[in-house]
């Protein structure tokens, strides 16, 4: 999996006055005298950013404030969240999900479909065009402005190839908007993350055919490539580090790499049987209790457990949340993984970590979807914690 998402454009028009979004999202609502203190600007720059994010109808007063002694109350203003969307596009197959989102996490429209009897990769474009037109309408007819699309998918189809549709360059062709497409961990991430305090740094468990750890804090996602830039650590080798140089073989053609022991496609493999090739048939296996089965997954979650007990550790990880198609089978292996934790986290930590699994990993995902296309809005571009 690649988190590399390719941008398309940002809003220069707006300029400086992104700041001031970027403060009322975090700390709005807000008075303008106070933004400009906040920012450490002089008071005509920030009227002038309000003037700006007004005219684009992205701000709004919502109440005012009574100071003590005497003067008018203080006017203040927050981000218009009833006004702006964003739409998310899942692709997971059998299923393709889209919704459209305002900025307070509201689905407006949301719709699914069963792919799985499409032929051509390029036969789900008719689909999402008419989603696409479908949210462009209700939008107008509310007044409102879509301020991006977030187009995710299990596998590359963000890589253009031969038997490939170019979702990106498609979107960016027929839709005047900053569009990203990207795999399905970040949203994924972004959809669980919401269910804690802003806060509260969770650390997501992406678990399908590969496995992510993703940490998340303040609608941003963590990552560590900053540490060794010339070595282009990312997000996701965190899935292919080495835990055994002599283990298993990779996807990624390096051996024994945590994602060739957890990972979904590993595991399959390690079940070894000609009526198991998907995830679900996987799930289904184990949901009937197969034990050969059990045994192959809780193996796998105790290695993911010690490997993410390091983790939780290094990223200073509060709580831990499992999502993707095999959240489904955690709850079998909850204490497998609670053994795999047991090695370096004491039982009070483990306990405080408040492991679950995703109450719902397709909604979760489609919702961070429209929300991590929200962040790149609002912060330019940029929805990982270090730019
Ligand atoms: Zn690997």
């Amino acid at each position: 999996m690649s988190h590399k998402a390719h941008r398309l454009k940002t809003e220069p028009k707006l300029g400086n006055s992104l700041r001031t979004l970027q403060l009322l999202d975090r700390k709005g609502p807000l008075a303008k005298k106070q933004v400009a203190q906040t920012l450490g600007v002089t008071k005509p720059a920030a009227l002038d950013h309000f003037r700006i994010l007004s005219r684009e109808n992205l701000v709004i007063p919502v109440d005012r404030k009574f100071m003590p002694g005497p003067g008018r109350p203080l006017e203040l203003w927050d981000i218009n969240r009833q006004d702006n969307y964003t739409i998310g596009i899942v692709i997971e197959p059998p299923l393709l999900v889209a919704g459209l989102s305002n900025f307070s996490d509201k689905l407006r429209m949301r719709c699914e479909h069963d792919i799985s009897s499409l032929k051509a990769t390029e036969d789900i474009l008719p689909l999402i065009d008419e989603f696409m037109i479908g949210a462009i309408e209700y939008i107008k007819s509310h007044n409102g402005k879509l301020r991006g699309v977030w187009l995710c998918s299990a596998g590359p189809a963000h890589m253009p190839s031969q038997n490939r549709v170019d979702f990106h360059q498609y979107l960016a062709q027929n839709y005047d908007l900053p569009v990203n497409v990207s795999a399905l961990d970040v949203a994924a991430a972004f959809g669980e993350a919401a269910r804690f305090e802003r806060n509260t740094i969770v650390g997501v468990i992406v678990w399908d055919m590969g496995i992510a750890i993703i940490p998340c804090q303040d609608h941003r996602v963590l990552n560590f490539h900053e540490l060794a830039p010339a070595k282009k650590l990312g997000l996701h080798d965190i899935a292919h580090v080495i835990i055994d140089r002599r283990g298993p073989k990779c996807i990624c053609g390096h051996n024994g790499c945590l994602e060739a022991y957890t990972g979904g496609r590993a595991i399959i493999k390690q079940i070894d049987r000609p009526d198991v090739n998907t995830l679900k048939d996987l799930i289904k296996l184990a949901q009937n209790g197969d034990e050969h089965t059990l045994t192959v997954l809780r193996d796998a979650a105790r290695i993911l457990g010690d490997f993410v007990a390091s983790n939780v550790q290094i990223m200073g990880i509060e709580k831990l949340i499992c999502t993707g198609l095999l959240s489904r089978v955690f709850p079998m292996v909850r204490d497998a993984f609670c053994q795999g934790l047991d090695r370096c986290l004491s039982p009070e930590q483990i306990q405080s970590l408040e492991i679950a699994p995703s109450d719902g990993p397709l909604d979760g995902t489609l919702l961070g979807a429209c929300r991590v296309a929200r962040q790149v809005f609002i912060s330019n571009g940029n929805y990982t914690a270090v730019s």
